[in-house]
């Protein structure tokens, strides 16, 4: 089983919130969409480990930790029966070729080596484990996960690397060699999870301010900006699409909390935050059903409680 499942990184659900509300350079989109990509392929390899049975596993998904100052991620961590094994993720397609250690695209584009970035956080993970007295083999591997990527000119001796066609045999052969989780392996994943840094330093957001940002909500299927009450529910202009004046405006609360973590949630900014043509009763009603308040009257704010999240 995940004893840590991954979670959308607090960065792509935050650039995810702010295409739709500022102006997007092409540059942004870019990374946006290779975000996206990189998430989705980690994600699909998360599918992949667990068709393994649940009880001959333990796994931790984006594993990020310091040494010495340095920080290193590993996409996935897999602790088996005698040793760990990294997982770096790639969700790349297209035609690449191989020299030297290096991983170029077909038209000669040195890309950021993945082997290189592999060796670095095992290095460092072996450091962080022998400074705990920890001793336990480690095994990297590198996995090329988009059905549409080819490596031209990759030794057969690059034993880390695993590629697409490559993907269902190693899969295979890992669950062969499983066996039912012991208390020992437990123990040691309780110890790796306390390594782990919740918060990244190597967030790269756009700057942003209340100010400048698009207000209103837009549609959870299309996107526009055309949301209007109509019936006790908030109707898209544009598809049609429904939802309830509760779950439109919890959305509304919840984009805007993770936007401006440090912004008090009160009725009047959710109402200028959400600009929907509903009563502040209706407002009123959803906050304070749904979040807990904090302070009455005029100075009232509210929290959102762990259990909010899940509802929206
Ligand atoms: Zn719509």
């Amino acid at each position: 089983m995940f004893i840590k499942q991954r979670e959308v990184p607090s960065e792509l659900k935050i650039t995810r919130f702010l295409q739709h509300r500022m102006n997007w350079t092409e540059k942004e989109t870019r990374q946006l969409v290779y975000d996206e990509k990189g998430f989705e392929g980690e994600v699909f390899v998360d599918h992949l480990i667990e068709k393994f049975p649940d009880d001959n596993y333990l796994a931790i998904g984006d594993f990020l930790f310091e040494f010495n100052s340095s920080y290193a991620q590993i996409d996935t961590l897999l602790l088996m029966a005698n040793k760990l094994i990294l997982f770096e993720i790639k969700n790349k397609e297209g035609d690449h070729y191989y020299e030297e250690g290096k991983l170029f695209t077909a038209s000669g584009y040195e890309l950021k080596s993945p082997f290189e970035q592999s060796d670095r956080a095992e290095a460092l993970f072996r450091k962080k484990l022998q400074s705990f007295g920890i001793k336990i083999p480690i095994d990297s591997y590198i996995l090329f996960v988009h059905p549409e990527f080819t490596l031209y000119q990759a030794p057969m001796t690059i034993r880390k690397l695993v590629l697409p066609t490559q993907l269902n045999a190693f899969f295979k052969k890992l669950e062969a060699n499983l066996s039912p989780v012991s208390r020992k392996q437990i123990d040691l994943s309780q110890k790796l999870l306390n390594f782990h840094q919740p918060d990244s330093p190597f967030k790269r957001l756009p700057n942003y301010t209340y100010e400048e940002l698009k207000k209103g909500l837009y549609c959870e299927s299309c996107t526009n900006f055309s949301l209007s009450p109509s019936d006790k529910k908030i109707v898209c202009q544009t598809c049609k699409h429904e939802e309830s004046i509760k779950h439109a405006v919890l959305r509304g609360v919840e984009e805007f909390h993770i936007l401006f973590p440090n912004h008090k949630i009160t009725l009047s900014r959710i109402k200028d935050w959400c600009r929907l043509e509903i009563s502040d009763r209706s407002y009123q009603h959803v906050l304070s059903s749904n979040l807990v308040v904090k302070n009455h009257g005029r100075y009232s704010y509210y929290i959102l409680a762990e259990k909010t999240y899940r509802k929206v």
